[in-house]
């Protein structure tokens, strides 16, 4: 069964996907099925015997162009509609072993390439109103399969997350006449002490008030929607940073970091949101320390509020010590 109910007390669309409990679950590197297909053995996802970079839908959708019906009868207060949208998986590589920090910059502007790629296509779609890239990485965020691998999901509508920031911006620019993001890049770029790495177009910082002790958002210096907006040395500049921020990550704890990224754009409802989109990565690792996770807990999930027990400014600086170490060892 898919399909989404509207929650009338949050006026929220949940997704349901039961079938995605029977999905592949951390197979052996060598029945991995997003390795590329080999001789003598059952086809993968690709059946190449390599690539470079691959999409493909998911075969456990929550979101796809031709929904089943809904098990249940909507009513007026409990709306139910099919789970229309799109579930793609996007393999960054054909090495089971490499993840995004371990890939040159040349490699990770392809990335950037086909993520804009996807989010025209399906920007193009009548049923997807919001594009969302976005990776997990690692087995305490709950990854199945372990080939570096990031997710995109076209919502029919704007998810609420980021809803929330798109209407946060409107009220920011009906107040101040300017694009919060904007504003937000100027103030951190002129403070210098939260930046953990910046290049000629892209900046890397802790956000002032940051939900997770070493949360890191990557945000285009000059005002850009969507990386349809973005010139071909801004989408260069992103693969530069991204190879910069990740390498960091791996050097902090000695470990490759696991962390969600998300996305986040210009939703594609032709809505009026282009001077209040302004395109940005956040990056979201649990790892308070070396061994510690910051867990949700009651203050999260049950208010909404999010407690820090770092300092932005300090948690930064390891950041950026990081970074420095990263690139001392040859890295980055
Ligand atoms: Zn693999
Ligand atoms: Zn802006
Ligand atoms: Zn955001």
């Amino acid at each position: 069964m898919t399909e989404r109910r509207w929650d009338p007390t949050l006026g929220e669309w949940r997704t349901f996907a039961t079938h995605r409990q029977g999905r592949t679950f951390l197979p052996k590197s060598d029945s991995c099925p997003l390795c590329p297909s080999r001789p003598e053995h059952a086809p993968t996802e690709v059946p190449r015997p390599a690539y470079q970079l691959a999409v493909f839908d998911n075969r456990f959708p929550s979101l796809s162009a031709a929904p089943p019906q809904p098990s249940v009868l909507g009513t007026w207060l409990h709306p139910v509609e099919p789970a229309a949208g799109a579930t793609e998986v996007v393999l960054y590589s054909d090495q089971h072993d490499l993840t995004l920090a371990d890939m040159d910059v040349e490699h990770l502007s392809r990335l950037v390439d086909v993520w804009a790629d996807r989010y025209q296509i399906l920007a193009a779609r009548e049923e997807v109103r919001y594009v969302f890239i976005f990776e997990n990485k690692g087995e305490v965020i709950g990854v199945t399969l372990n080939h570096p691998h990031g997710q995109i999901y076209g919502y029919p509508d704007i998810p609420p997350r980021a809803l929330q920031e798109l209407q946060t911006a409107t009220r920011h620019q009906e107040e101040h006449g300017t694009c919060v993001w904007c504003d937000v890049v100027a103030s951190e770029h002129a403070a210098g002490i939260r930046i953990v790495a910046q290049n000629r177009h892209w900046m890397a910082f802790v956000p002032f008030a940051a939900r997770f002790p070493y949360e890191l958002h990557l945000m285009t210096m000059r005002h850009a929607p969507s990386l349809l907006d973005l010139s071909d040395p801004e989408r260069q500049s992103l693969a530069a940073l991204l190879k910069t921020v990740l390498t960091g990550y791996d050097a902090l704890f000695g470990f490759s970091l696991p962390y969600v990224m998300s996305m986040h754009q210009a939703p594609t409802d032709d809505g009026p949101w282009l001077s209040v989109s302004h395109l940005h990565l956040e990056f979201t690792p649990l790892h308070r320390t070396a061994d510690r996770l910051k867990y949700l807990a009651g203050s999260e999930l049950g208010a909404g509020a999010f407690i820090n027990d770092t300092v932005p400014e300090q948690t930064a600086a390891e950041l950026r010590a990081a970074v420095d170490r990263a690139a001392a060892s040859g890295a980055a």
